[in-house]
């Protein structure tokens, strides 16, 4: 039987790298997932894939947002996966970006978690996992501002659940990947003119000398989602390659 036999878990930006790497793995475990994402062509990849239902969120709309999981009253578990870097400094931040980064890495989980809570209260308990990063109130990352003050944040939602829920078997827990080799992070190295160069400095922040994995974030994620974590909520689990070791 499989680790999250008999669960249903909604993911969000479940089309590409983590989320989708742990949409499959989800279901591999014998979850049913409710696969969200804002690119119906990032959705189409995971089209038939056992165990799978794919749905078009953008977690920048809280209608959206609301409008979904009113037609999911049944969840176990919440994954939100979402999240955007704004690569600078407070400097070079104007008040678009800043906005941006609260709203999609921070005020979706506020609207996704306030959205799935009252269910899963009803229902006997449930599992929300955030997200976050080791750039955060884990350590400080150059040119990260505002996703490290975002991703802070995500740690203090986590936190804050986790402590007003921990009676009611709910567990939020958050994870914080150090650098994943993702389409996003693809994009990031490309975005900065010499490829080989920001591909050699995002490698150098893993004493490991190498950049993780979708699938090793996913198996952390499987295990917090299931009961074999029962014991733990509110806490910050970091998967880094050493880098804040
Ligand atoms: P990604 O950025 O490569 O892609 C994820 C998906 O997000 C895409 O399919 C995209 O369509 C979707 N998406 C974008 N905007 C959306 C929105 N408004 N609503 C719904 N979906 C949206 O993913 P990734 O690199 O795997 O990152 C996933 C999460 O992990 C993010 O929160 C990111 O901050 C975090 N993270 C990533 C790394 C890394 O190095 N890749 C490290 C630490 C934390």
């Amino acid at each position: 039987m499989g680790r999250l036999a008999g669960k249903k878990a909604l993911i969000t930006a479940a089309g590409a790298g983590i989320g989708r790497a742990s949409a499959e793995a989800f279901a591999r475990e014998g979850a049913r997932i409710i696969a969200t994402d804002i690119s119906a062509e990032a959705l189409a990849a995971l089209k038939g894939t056992a165990n799978i239902e794919t749905q078009l969120l953008d977690v920048t709309d809280p209608a959206a947002i609301a409008a979904l999981f009113t037609t999911h009253p049944d969840l176990d578990i919440l994954f939100n996966v979402a999240g955007w870097v704004h690569h600078g400094t407070i400097e070079t931040c104007g008040r678009d970006d800043w906005d941006r980064s609260l709203l999609v890495n921070l005020t979706s989980m506020y609207e996704t978690s306030r959205a799935a809570l009252p269910n899963m209260l009803a229902h006997g308990g449930g599992v929300i996992l955030n997200m976050s990063s080791v750039a955060s109130s884990v350590v400080g990352a150059p040119n990260r501002f505002a996703y490290g003050a975002t991703k802070a944040g995500v740690i203090g939602l986590t936190k804050a659940i986790a402590a007003d829920y921990a009676g009611r078997n709910i567990r939020c827990n958050a994870i914080c990947p150090g650098t994943v080799d993702t389409p996003s992070l693809q994009g990031r190295m490309s975005a900065q003119g010499d490829y080989d160069s920001a591909r050699q400095m995002f490698i150098a922040r893993q004493p490991m000398g190498r950049l993780g994995t979708a699938e090793e974030i996913a198996h952390l994620a499987v295990y917090l989602a299931s009961d074999e974590a029962s014991f733990t909520t509110g806490a910050i689990h970091v998967v880094d390659g050493g880098w804040t070791n």
